[in-house]
């Protein structure tokens, strides 16, 4: 087994690792490819390959230095998350740039997977694109992107490309039951994850994610009044907030692995400042990323109820609660209604983004959904 075994092997991943193992290893690379096609897994597989002492260029996916890559705790491995709509020119100029320069702590090559990519502001890009003209010998660049046509041409021309395609929705099924999954968590988890194996992992595999798609899924039918908007909004920030807490714990481990492994050298201060900095941002990722969740639940529901009743039951993607989906599809919502909601759900994720009032967001968005689309009385069984 090694870390490739857990991607879809299509053509795109086989050639990547192949590339990898023959010692093949460009600067910087570029992965292109739409959501869920497993782009941050191929990456995170090159991080492993290029660092993992038991099989070189292989990356043997449970070693020490395999195991904390892959849980992103590893202090060679960094990745670049955006926070907002873009990534700063700061973010590469404070923290990537200097962090670049520097050797190597522990692993034989030090990695910086930038996600979503094309969010780098053109000055970002600017600032980046000398690191990767002259880049330190053991360092690489992986740069993740859906739109790489955002990018500028002069980073694309320095990139080495791989294009990835979505998953289908049976290999993902086939992954899951590989890595433990039940038959029914799979196939669901497949389906929500609309061909995005990380995401169908976390759902499957994940006991917090799970309970967390337990209260989401509850929440169509909940949404009768204001006040019952409230509840669910405030039940969905403290999901919310109880992830932060979770990921929190991480950083800590985080920031003492580092210390252990650094020491009181040169270095250690501006590393941990730089470490702290990435923290902040993702917590607050983490936050809209629950939030995004719960309303990207929503929309589907709504967007369930809208198929059944146009006869297209095949296509759907709450597998779990398809009897309230029929029960929706029978009653007298209208589809205009239905569409509204889907509309505001996806125009409440996007405002995520924008640094809102999160509480506000989620409140006002479910208030409007319990006056839009309030769950139909439960009709008497039909005997
Ligand atoms: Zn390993």
């Amino acid at each position: 087994m090694t870390v490739w075994d857990a991607l879809y092997q299509s053509r795109a991943t086989t050639g990547l690792a192949a590339q990898i193992c023959a010692g093949e290893i460009a600067h910087s690379w570029l992965l292109i490819g739409p959501s869920g096609s497993g782009k941050r897994s191929a990456a995170v597989a090159m991080a492993c390959s290029l660092n993992c002492p038991v099989e070189p260029g292989l990356g043997c996916g449970s070693c020490q230095t395999c195991v904390r890559i892959l849980r992103g705790r590893h202090p060679d491995v960094h990745h670049v998350i955006p926070e907002g709509p873009i990534i700063p020119v700061d973010v590469i100029r404070e923290t990537v740039i200097p962090e670049a320069a520097r050797s190597p702590f522990e692993g034989r090559s030090k990695v910086f997977i930038i996600e979503e990519a094309e969010r780098m502001h053109p000055f970002a890009q600017n600032a980046l694109l000398k690191t990767l003209e002259e880049p330190q010998p053991d360092t690489v660049f992986v740069l993740v992107s859906d739109r790489d046509e955002e990018l500028l041409d002069t980073i694309r021309s320095r990139c080495r490309v791989v294009r990835l395609e979505p998953v289908p929705e049976q290999e993902i099924v086939k992954l899951l039951l590989r890595e433990g999954a039940s038959e029914e968590a799979a196939t669901l988890a497949a389906r929500l994850s609309d061909g995005d194996v990380e995401r169908a992992r976390t759902l499957a595999l994940d006991q917090a994610v799970i309970a967390r798609r337990w209260l989401f899924r509850g929440i169509p039918g909940r949404l009768k009044s204001p006040p019952d908007a409230f509840d669910a909004a405030y039940e969905v920030l403290q999901e919310a907030k109880d992830a932060v807490k979770a990921r929190e714990q991480v950083q800590r481990e985080l920031v003492a692995e580092l210390a252990d492994a650094m020491g009181d050298g040169r270095g250690t201060a501006a590393a941990r400042n730089a470490l702290l900095k990435r923290h902040k941002r993702e917590l607050r990722r983490v936050e809209d990323e629950v939030i995004g969740e719960a309303f990207r639940s929503l929309a589907s529901f709504y967007r369930d109820v809208l198929a059944v009743r146009t006869g297209g039951r095949a296509a759907l993607i709450n597998l779990d609660v398809a009897d309230d989906v029929d029960l929706w599809a029978r009653s007298d919502t209208s589809e205009a209604a239905l569409v509204a909601a889907i509309e505001r759900c996806v125009q409440a994720r996007a405002s995520l983004l924008k640094n809102a009032n999160l509480p506000l967001a989620i409140e006002s968005a479910f208030v409007e959904l319990a006056r839009l689309v309030p769950p139909p009385a439960m009709s008497p069984a039909p005997w």
